[in-house]
């Protein structure tokens, strides 16, 4: 069976004028399905460029990322969103959710550009969101939420679409301490029980005890790597 992601060499060079940022300077990854991996490091150490690019949304300069065995670096403009789509969702660190749409429709919109509408739609998105504690909310808009209620929103909205392989950007990082966990444990159960495959990039040390995996960012480089307890 391949691994969800598999990359190696891997490099990420911005280029500013004639100013070069190493961003990412050579990553080699092996991710397992049913774990959950911490990626910490301080701002700037190359964590959201990673994650951007283990999610297919930006290219690295150089190596090679395969996603479920297929080499996904040499791939056209075009060929990336059939990756995405059947593989990745995304869970961003501003929640990214559509502010005239309730958490409802917001998780609707995200199952309709998956392809899914009309009754298996409306059951799948409300069973979700009964999941992640939202039932009595569904009908509310982001605004009339709190933080940690929109997070989730944002967490059944990647949840929604099924894919195997799921990358959150800083997800705990305006949330207090108990939502925080909340979220956390969501994602946890999913790779527990769903055995999806989560790397949550992150600097938020409350929640390191999570992880099955630990890895430290600086420079662009893992410098450091741990195994958790759970
Ligand atoms: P982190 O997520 O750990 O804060 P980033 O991946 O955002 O780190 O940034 C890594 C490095 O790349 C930083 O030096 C940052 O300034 C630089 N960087 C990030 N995005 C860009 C960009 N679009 N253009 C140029 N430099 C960038």
């Amino acid at each position: 069976m391949d691994k969800p992601i598999v990359t190696s060499g891997l490099e990420k060079i911005y280029r500013e004028g004639t100013v070069e940022v190493s961003a990412v300077a050579g990553v080699d990854l092996e991710l397992n399905e049913g774990e959950i991996v911490g990626l910490f490091g301080p701002s700037g150490s190359g964590k959201t460029t990673l994650l951007s690019i283990l999610g297919c949304i930006l290219r690295p300069t150089r190596g090679s990322l395969r996603i479920y065995g297929t080499e996904v670096t040499g791939m056209t403009e075009a060929q990336l969103p059939t990756i995405r789509k059947r593989y990745i969702s995304f869970i961003f660190q501003g929640f990214n959710l559509f502010p005239a749409l309730t958490a409802h429709e917001n998780i609707m919109l995200a199952l309709k550009l998956k392809g899914i509408t009309g009754t298996p739609a409306e059951e799948k998105s409300i069973a979700i969101l009964e999941t992640v504690g939202l039932g009595q909310r569904m009908h509310f808009l982001p605004r009339d939420m709190s933080g940690g209620q929109r997070q989730r929103v944002a967490v059944a909205r990647a949840l929604s679409v099924d894919s195997p392989l799921i990358l959150a950007d800083e997800p705990t990082g305006n949330l207090d301490h108990e939502n925080g966990r909340n979220v956390m444990e969501l994602l946890r159960t999913l790779a527990t029980e769903q055995k999806k495959c989560v790397v949550v990039a992150t600097h938020d040390n409350r929640i390191e005890d999570i992880f099955d995996r630990t890895m430290v960012m600086e420079d662009g480089r893992i410098i450091k790597e741990m195994r958790g307890s759970s």
